[in-house]
């Protein structure tokens, strides 16, 4: 089952030393908002919650790099690291301003690698071409927000793109030899839990190397909140326990070869209002893994 092959073992198969992934707001925009693909943006995202305090745009990466290897040095002074591009869309911009961003991140003491964050109607082949050769030198991962398999939840959400987009940009990147990631939302509205487990079957036919899940987190100031107050009954909050079967039965579905990077996310407090857990990502994970022995899975 694909929990044993978690993204921290894959990362331990790839380097013989710990690494750690330091977030990375290189002052990107959004196609989905700024009226290239659509206007206003993905309904459930409010870019707030997904930045860490260092990431704030107005820093260099290299500043940025500084104060969050400081964090970390401090404790694990052998530890490196892999600069995680990750607020917005880390392939909007042209090409040149992109490269020197990602080679100001390789430059910098310490770093091992990249973790690239995109949409994937966002990846031109003249920028796969530049990452190739930078998937030569150094670690490099492209983490594609695809968020559903279903087309009509697409739409729903304002992703601006369809799931075929995603099929070919997977294909795209994989061809080349650069590891390829996918981000999942489950829950979204209107999917019932067979929808949710089919997108297990569908992305398991892609040359994936890395999923990452999280739960749907309705937060504030964003469309979605303005959709539930008037539809709430397309919503469907699940508790821990229910989700944590979902992710259990979705891993049953997914192709074993996958490493599985994370199943839940916390956005701030102050801005989350449903569901609220309280449960951080190891806590998740070890329920899920007791759930697992219950279910004689482990
Ligand atoms: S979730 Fe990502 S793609 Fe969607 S609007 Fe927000 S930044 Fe843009």
């Amino acid at each position: 089952m694909a929990i044993e092959k978690a993204f921290k073992n894959f990362l331990q198969e790839k380097f013989p030393f710990k690494v750690q992934k330091i977030s990375i707001n290189a002052g990107f925009t959004c196609p989905n908002r700024d009226g290239t693909k659509g206007l206003g943006g993905c309904t459930y995202c409010n870019n707030q919650t997904f930045s860490p305090q260092y990431a704030a745009n107005h820093k260099s990466v290299t500043q940025q790099l500084e104060e969050g290897i400081r964090f970390f040095s401090r404790k694990y002074p052998e530890i490196k690291y892999i600069a995680y591009f990750q607020a917005y869309t880390n392939t909007y911009g042209e090409t040149g301003s992109l490269l020197k961003k990602y080679n100001e991140a390789l430059a910098y003491p310490g770093v091992v690698g990249l973790i690239i964050g995109t949409r994937p109607d966002c990846m031109p082949d003249e920028l796969l071409d530049k990452l190739e050769k930078i998937d030569r030198r150094s670690f490099l991962l492209i983490e594609y927000g695809v968020e559903s398999t279903d087309n009509n939840t697409l739409q729903l959400i304002n992703r601006g793109h369809t799931y075929e987009e995603a099929i070919e940009t997977i294909q795209r990147t994989a061809q080349r030899g650069i590891y390829t990631g996918v981000h999942l939302i489950l829950g979204l509205p209107g999917e019932t839990r067979e929808t949710i487990l089919s997108h297990a079957h569908k992305i398991s036919l892609l040359p994936l190397t890395t999923v990452k899940l999280h739960q749907l987190q309705l937060i504030q100031n964003t469309e979605m909140a303005r959709q539930y107050k008037e539809n709430p009954e397309i919503f469907h909050f699940y508790t821990a326990d229910e989700y944590v079967d979902l992710c259990i039965d979705f891993m049953e579905r997914l192709n074993p070869d996958f490493s599985l990077e994370r199943f839940v996310s916390q956005s701030p407090k102050e801005l989350l209002i449903a569901p609220d857990w309280g449960l951080k990502n190891y806590e998740f994970t070890e329920k899920i893994k007791k759930r697992m022995k219950e279910r004689h899975l482990l």
